[in-house]
């Protein structure tokens, strides 16, 4: 008998809000848990209205499958044992025709930590590809990259939330939190009613750096220019920490080098930040007891978002504050399970337990764990973006798996990922609604919703959680634990896909996981659930798990952090005559990502649910528009429709569009491709468009 009230989470973004689910005659309703130390019973407007998706009447029921198999024929219901005897047989006759590779597999950042490794172990022991790749890459990739250079490991927050009130001085980069994260906001305003500051940079006046101290309204794609100069100004004005850099740290030297060359007259030429507010913000920083620098999307999805990262972590290291209390340095996750989904192994070049895959030891240990011979583990496929757009080239994927993702949408030139999703062989996607990657599909599998399920999550701090089953799911629907493990065992793993249940697969996570950077092995359900989560590295049963990183030291070869020197580069595509304007994306308070859920609440209606892009009123009299008037953006890879909105919070060379929309409306139309080297992040957050009046419909 499940209780009539249960403690779960929220099913979108990465704060994992604590909620109590209660069961009524009316279904499910939502009270936010006062006892969960992460929201302390807030929540936004996106969790309380959580369990409408699970009723919704767009919800699928039963596979699909096009009629006669035929692409062209429309989606029509089919067994279960149709479905998956379809996706079994063409898999191996379009992988014994053109190689392992050509099959592929893409998953998302929202899946459960099981979801996620299970994803893993079936590209690479059902399948035997490479290529696995997941939408975390568009997200969270550079800002990873960054910290496991610098540190040696990447947890998003290497401290509890709970230092942050604590902080004296806070520079947050590339954050709306207000809009984002909206029950985080609670530490900030602890933070600052105890006399703390806190420095926004965006292009934006967004909700949350108008609520802020002071507001750095840095032009778009600078980010390594204004940090570098800040470093600047610290060094030069004796400022930073020479004994820390002395004692835990390597590579200051060219770092100072670099630095030299962004005096804050410059960098106002590169940012439009005053050269005096460079300085003020630096002697603010240098001076304050408790400095704390957290950075999100905005530097990191850049061609040089890993660039960008390592540019505000050389200023926390030069400020001596990494691993020390309510100090340091962190990256704010986005997705659900932003942290654990890319922990373990649905990334191209990755094994469980933040191992590398071309590491002949880690190679070694999950060989043993999957009963396979390490030779036979698939080597680094190829990174999300470049894996979509291989197909229907030569050697490029023909048959792809998709799961817990909305490419057609989420993806940058999403026109060109839907035409490349188009000329696959074939395409599966697993979801409980018909997304729009769904669409496209010759086999579309129904799946259980966050509330029908057991599972973990991994915060974006680091805590492992319990994702609780409140609901029957409907008929006819199944996990995607289930049907990763019905796939594999059709592709004749049956003993390696055979689970009792999600704890099976957790079970075999901690045995993957340990040794591993990302160590879970002492983390089980049992303890999760007593102890409110249980932070990871947890190497042992008895081990308390680890709130605080990098203390006594880090985990590189020397146990020291590393400086990169990171000079600014233009980014991929400027403005000019024919495309005068930059564009960045993000999200707004009502929706969450591609929108496939939230687009469906009618509890979510209104607030924002309609697709705008923000224009200075005084860009908008250039153009000759005003609110409420319809334009066109178009940069080279597309054009997308929006209503205008006049504001004065954002640049008059900037214009704003939230990505949550499909079709017409899509703002990844317009975004552009340009990978960073390292992370594989393209350039979602600037790109240069023109504006025009849209004809009249
Ligand atoms: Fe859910 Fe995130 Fe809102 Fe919390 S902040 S209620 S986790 S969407």
């Amino acid at each position: 008998m499940m209780a009539a009230t249960t403690a779960t989470h929220c099913p979108y973004c990465a704060l994992q809000c604590g909620i109590h689910l209660t069961k009524g005659t009316t279904g499910l309703t939502v009270t936010g848990d006062a006892t969960f130390p992460v929201n302390n019973g807030t929540l936004c407007v996106k969790g309380w209205s959580a369990p409408e998706t699970l009723t919704h009447r767009d919800r699928l029921l039963t596979p699909l499958v096009r009629e006669g198999g035929e692409r062209g024929n429309p989606l029509v219901p089919a067994t279960w044992d149709e479905a998956l005897e379809r996706i079994a047989r063409r898999f191996s006759e379009i992988q014994g025709r053109h190689g392992r590779d050509t099959a592929a597999v893409f998953g998302g950042g929202s899946l459960t930590n099981e979801k996620a490794y299970l994803l893993g172990k079936f590209a690479r022991v059902a399948l035997g590809t490479s290529n696995i790749d997941y939408n975390g890459r568009f997200c969270m990739s550079s800002g990873a990259a960054a910290a496991t250079m610098a540190f040696g490991l990447d947890r998003g927050l290497p401290f509890p939330l709970k230092d942050i009130p604590q902080a004296t001085t806070i520079l947050l980069a590339g954050a709306n939190i207000v809009e984002t994260l909206p029950p985080l906001m609670q530490y900030f305003e602890a933070q600052r009613s105890r006399g703390g500051t806190v420095i926004v940079i965006d292009p934006r006046r967004t909700p949350t750096a108008a609520w802020a101290d002071r507001h750095l309204a840095i032009r778009p794609g600078t980010d390594a220019a204004l940090a570098n100069g800040l470093l600047h100004v610290l060094i030069r004005d004796g400022l930073v920490d020479e004994a820390y850099i002395r004692d835990r740290t390597d590579g200051f030297e060219q770092v100072r080098q670099i630095a030299a060359v962004y005096w804050p007259e410059k960098v106002e030429q590169l940012t439009d930040v005053p050269a005096a507010l460079v300085v003020e913000i630096a002697h603010q920083l240098g001076k304050t007891p408790h400095p704390m620098i957290l950075t999100a999307r905005g530097p990191e999805q850049q061609s040089q978002g890993v660039g960008n990262t390592l540019a505000y972590i050389n200023l926390a290291l030069a400020l001596g504050a990494v691993g020390k209390p309510f100090s340091g340095f962190g990256c704010l996750t986005g997705q659900g399970n932003g942290q654990g989904g890319r922990e373990h192994g649905q990334k191209a070049d990755q094994l469980p337990g933040y191992r590398r895959i071309d590491d002949d030891g880690a190679r070694a240990h999950m060989a043993d764990i999957w009963g396979m011979p390490a030779s036979a583990i698939p080597g680094v496929g190829k990174s999300a973006y470049e894996l979509l757009t291989s197909i229907g080239r030569g050697g490029g994927v023909r048959a792809l798996l998709v799961m817990g993702s909305n490419i057609a949408v989420s993806a940058p030139n999403a026109s060109t990922v839907c035409e490349r999703l188009k000329a696959l062989e074939f395409l599966v996607v697993a979801d409980f609604f018909l997304s729009e990657t769904a669409e496209l599909a010759d086999v579309v599998l129904p799946c259980t919703q966050w509330a029908e399920e057991e599972g973990t999550l991994t915060n974006l701090e680091g805590r492992v959680l319990r994702r609780r089953k409140v609901a029957e799911p409907p008929a006819g629907v199944r996990s995607d634990l289930d049907i990763l493990s019905a796939l594999g065992q059709r592709l004749g793993h049956r003993r390696q896909f055979t689970y009792a249940n999600s704890e099976a697969v957790f079970e075999e996570l901690r045995r993957a996981s340990h040794g591993g950077p990302a160590d879970y092995f002492g983390i089980t359900y049992e303890r999760v659930e007593n102890e409110q989560g249980v932070f990871w590295p947890c190497p042992s049963i008895g081990h308390p798990g680890t709130e605080r990183l990098f203390s006594d030291s880090f985990p590189t070869p020397n146990s020291r952090a590393r400086f990169h020197a990171v000079s600014h580069r233009s980014i991929g595509e400027d403005t000019n005559e024919e495309y005068p304007f930059y564009l960045t994306t993000g999200r707004v308070l009502g929706q969450y990502q591609s929108g496939t859920q939230t687009r469906r609440v009618r509890a979510l209606n209104g607030i924002g649910s309609q697709p705008f892009v923000e224009i200075h009123p005084a860009t908008a009299r250039v153009i000759g528009v005003a609110a409420g008037d319809r334009v066109v953006l178009t940069t080279r890879r597309g054009s997308a429709t929006f209503v205008v909105k006049t504001t004065t919070s954002i640049r008059e060379d900037t214009v704003f569009a939230p990505f949550h929309w499909a079709g017409e409306q899509s703002a990844n139309r317009l975004t552009n491709t340009a990978l960073d080297p390292t992370s594989k992040m393209p350039e979602l957050k600037v790109c240069a468009t023109r504006i025009e009046r849209a004809a009249l419909p």
